[in-house]
């Protein structure tokens, strides 16, 4: 169950609560029920699964690990972001992973690359976007939108920790997997963590292996899903990524502590078993 106690819908923007609310419906009957859940399939696809390494081309990890799986009918990779990760920044123009759809005319490198790459996502069944941090985050996936598909995605990864961020307004341009039915990111912090590398190669190796067997409420097994409300902009507590805090009252979870330049954006827990 959702834990209405601690979750306080007004920290939902009014333009998320009806889809919130079915996201919490869909996921209230999954875990009164036995059914096996299964990915969708659309047809005409190419393969199933789509990776994204470097979308922010200063993010190298994706694309360290992506090239050491063994290649399968199942997925293709993409290095999102090539001009950027050759120069090692994490945008040439604009920040891909902010103006997706893109524009396919436009003169700006990422905004252009955005589009060819969601044109892309049609010939496949699911987009995995693996992004890296600066912070000790450690993996997290992030679901940018309310559909209950991509959390079924996240259940497939053996990562406990599933963060829905959406955007603060509601705005025609955003992530890229935004654009992508189901689509997901996964973050991974810190990024030049070789240990870390390691288990995400572990977990891409079993999620290419794993992901058509069916889904059920055990998969919710010591999961939790976070909802991020907000930022903490200074910050001098000592703070730690998913350890819950109180400071002035307010009693929150950590997120990409001291990433941007800030102090970490505040979540609240939303689901745990
Ligand atoms: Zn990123």
């Amino acid at each position: 169950m959702f834990r209405e106690n601690v979750f306080n819908l007004n920290q939902i923007p009014q333009f998320y609560q009806k889809d919130f609310s079915n996201f919490q419906n869909k996921l209230n009957s999954f875990l009164n029920s036995n059914d096996q859940h299964f990915l969708p399939q659309k047809n005409g696809t190419k393969k199933d699964i789509l990776f994204l390494g470097a979308t922010h081309g200063d993010e190298k990890i994706g694309v360290d690990v992506l090239q050491t799986l063994p290649a399968n009918k199942n997925f293709d990779w993409i290095l999102a972001n090539e001009k950027a990760f050759a120069a090692n920044k994490r945008f040439i123009d604009v920040d891909m992973n902010r103006n997706a759809p893109g524009n396919i005319n436009s003169e700006l490198y990422e905004e252009k690359r955005a589009a060819e790459l969601v044109r892309q996502f049609k010939n496949y069944n699911y987009v995995v976007d693996i992004h890296g941090s600066v912070a000790n985050s450690g993996l997290f996936i992030i679901l940018t939108k309310l559909v209950f598909d991509d959390l079924l995605l996240a259940l497939q990864f053996d990562i406990p920790n599933i963060v829905i961020w959406l955007p603060k307004e509601q705005k025609a341009t955003g992530p890229l997997v935004q654009f992508a039915n189901p689509g997901i990111e996964i973050e991974c912090g810190p990024k030049d963590s070789e240990k870390l590398r390691i288990i995400l190669k572990q977990i891409l190796d079993d999620f290419v292996t794993n992901y058509c067997k069916g889904i059920d409420k055990n998969n919710l097994k010591n999961k939790n899903i976070f909802w991020v409300y907000g930022k903490l902009e200074n910050n001098k507590e000592k703070l730690v990524d998913f350890q819950k805090t109180v400071i002035n009252d307010e009693e929150f979870y950590p997120l990409l502590v001291g990433e941007y330049g800030i102090g970490c954006y505040k979540m609240t827990k939303v689901f745990w078993q």
